[in-house]
């Protein structure tokens, strides 16, 4: 039989990513690299290959049995990218234990929240992440193990790597295929729009669905390498992981602590043989300012030849400027935490700049009405994935199970719609877009972020991508404000290039407000403008704007004020 990496992507009934995936690579003869880690400050570097993650992840399986962990039990794991992460993460999937990563950045009350959320028996941590939760441990009385990860371990914590040098060089566990709806990863949403959703997936959902994600919009296959810049603790991270490694690719890993530094960026890429970036619009917007195009001059990249995005909107205009500067297209993708890529521009038809591209192969994506049929061409609907039968070989099942609650349940949002004795059951991403007549999506906005002034609907990407396209603006997030007669109307903060803040803000508030009725429809135009610094926008930790936050703001003030 074919494996699945050369058949058509089907569902099995039982999977196992790391029997499955990396003890197939691990098998053929001509060891394959898996991984080209760059420690931070670049001091140290390792290859590694599929063999080695198959040995090292059987030794971890090993250890976590001795340890009394058991398969369906939660890990929450917070470490640094290290090769320990991957190890530990194929080893708790070889065993059937739940990984549940999150970012090194988040506090105390995170950790706290988190384990006691997901119900975590073990938590794996760095030196900084094991302080973290020693300091709530109390507070999280399911947790019953406490790895660390590199550093003096801390009095009552286990080092993983001392624990792992116990485990026999040979040692391994027997091939478990587990069934394909056991759970196998517990993510937390970025947290754009309110407290972060607890994510249940599958152990095909991401593990064996990303291949076609990995395929079709990454480019991979072995021979090939691939950065993805987001943070071990985000959902898009374990897309890197699963695609690559679907695809026998080499997954490039730098161990980067700090600030995003578009610089040090195009550093990496000059130096290393990176095929394939994976990077979030906001990095793609300071790479096309005046700096690091000088920089890229001097420094272009060792091997990169395909850019992708994904995360937030991308403005057509920063694909322009990314275009004229390295001759590369940036191709936009759009996905959730909780699914797979569901629509990306991919190879084989040309990119329209601004629009998300089409929906992935195989993924039964569409735009709806309120009433749950499709809407018409230029149409503004919601983004939904038809689920009817998900348990049937040939559905969809890059999706997830659901939002997990207190009481183990899991459930998302749904419609389901019934016209002449047919039924379909949608699940509904709470994203706006508009599909033009050639079929490709346009994004509006989160249903929550769109605009009705008098009447009219607003999404604010449209307005932000105008702003973008003037030479001042480096970028902006557009949300409501109210008014007495219009009840809302749009109002614009807008970081400018830094030669730019001298000049009359009235003036070119003005200039800005022309520039846009002309650019756009004219009722889209900001009637409210504010100039802020960068810093002023909030954001998640994964650098996303959060317009819910802005609104809160500018509404409370703007009431305040009238009174
Ligand atoms: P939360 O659900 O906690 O509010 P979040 O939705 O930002 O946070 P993620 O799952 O990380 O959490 O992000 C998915 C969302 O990001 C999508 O629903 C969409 O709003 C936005 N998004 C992702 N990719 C794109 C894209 N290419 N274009 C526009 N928006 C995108
Ligand atoms: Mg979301």
């Amino acid at each position: 039989m074919a494996h699945f990496y050369d058949a058509v992507l089907q569902r099995p009934d039982r999977f196992n990513f790391a029997v499955d995936v990396i003890d197939y690579w691990a098998a053929r003869p001509d060891d394959l690299e898996a991984m080209y880690w760059v420690s931070k400050g670049e001091s140290q570097k390792r290859s590694l290959t599929f063999k080695y993650f198959s040995r090292q992840s059987h030794r971890v399986s090993v250890l976590l049995q001795r340890l009394g962990i058991k398969e369906g039990e939660t890990m929450v794991m917070i470490v640094p990218r290290v090769p320990a992460w991957w190890e530990i993460a194929v080893g708790a999937i070889r065993s059937g234990v739940i990984i549940s990563p999150a970012t090194t950045l988040l506090t105390e009350k995170d950790i706290q929240y988190r384990c006691v959320k997901s119900k975590a028996s073990v938590f794996v941590g760095d030196g900084a992440s094991v302080a973290k939760f020693l300091a709530v441990r109390d507070a999280c009385p399911s947790v019953r193990t406490v790895l660390q990860v590199g550093d003096v371990p801390h009095p009552g914590t286990d080092s993983f790597y001392a624990s792992l040098e116990l485990v026999e060089a040979d040692a391994s566990v027997e091939d478990v295929r587990r069934d394909w709806n056991s759970p196998a990863l517990l993510y937390f949403t970025s947290g754009t729009s309110g407290p972060p959703k607890m994510v249940r997936h599958n152990q095909v959902s991401y593990p064996l669905a990303l291949t076609t994600t990995a395929k079709s919009w990454y480019q991979l296959a072995p021979g090939k390498v691939l950065w993805n810049t987001a943070e071990q603790g985000w959902g898009k991270a374990s897309w890197s992981f699963f695609s690559a490694w679907n695809c026998g690719a080499t997954l490039f890993v730098y161990d980067d602590r700090e600030a995003f530094s578009p610089r040090r960026l195009l550093r990496i890429l000059h130096r290393y043989p990176i095929t394939t970036l994976c990077a979030a619009p906001l990095a793609y917007r300071q790479l096309v300012l005046q700096e690091a195009k000088s920089y890229y001059k001097e420094h272009p990249p060792m091997a990169l030849s395909h850019c992708t995005a994904a995360g937030e909107a991308l403005n057509d205009e920063v694909i322009r400027q990314w275009n004229a500067i390295s001759g590369m297209e940036i191709r936009d993708g759009y996905g959730q935490t909780e699914s797979v890529l569901l629509c990306g521009n991919f190879s084989g038809f040309p990119i329209r700049p601004g629009s998300m591209g089409k929906p992935a192969p195989t993924v039964p994506l569409s735009i709806i009405n309120i009433d749950g049929s499709e809407t018409a061409v230029g149409e503004e609907g919601e983004m939904a994935v038809l689920i009817d039968d998900i348990s049937s070989k040939n559905e969809f099942f890059g999706i997830f199970d659901g939002y997990l609650n207190d009481d183990n349940t899991v459930s998302r949002r749904e419609k389901i719609f019934t016209k002449n004795g047919e039924r379909k059951v949608w699940y509904l991403t709470g994203d706006k877009a508009r599909r033009d007549a050639d079929g490709y999506l346009w994004f509006v906005g989160r249903s929550d972020d769109v605009i009705n002034s008098s009447g009219y609907r607003i999404g604010p990407f449209e307005v932000e991508s105008t702003l973008k396209l003037h030479p001042s603006v480096v970028e902006s997030a557009v949300i409501s404000s109210p008014d007495p007669i219009r009840g809302e109307v749009v109002k614009a903060f807008v970081v400018l290039i830094d030669q730019w803040k001298d000049v009359n803000q009235d003036s070119l508030r003005k200039e800005l407000q022309d520039f846009c009725k002309k650019n756009a429809a004219p009722y889209k135009y900001p009637r409210k403008i504010q100039f802020v610094p960068l810093e002023f926008l909030p954001r998640t930790v994964s650098g996303k704007i959060q317009r819910n936050l802005l609104r809160k703001m500018e509404w409370k003030s703007e009431t305040k004020a009238k009174l």
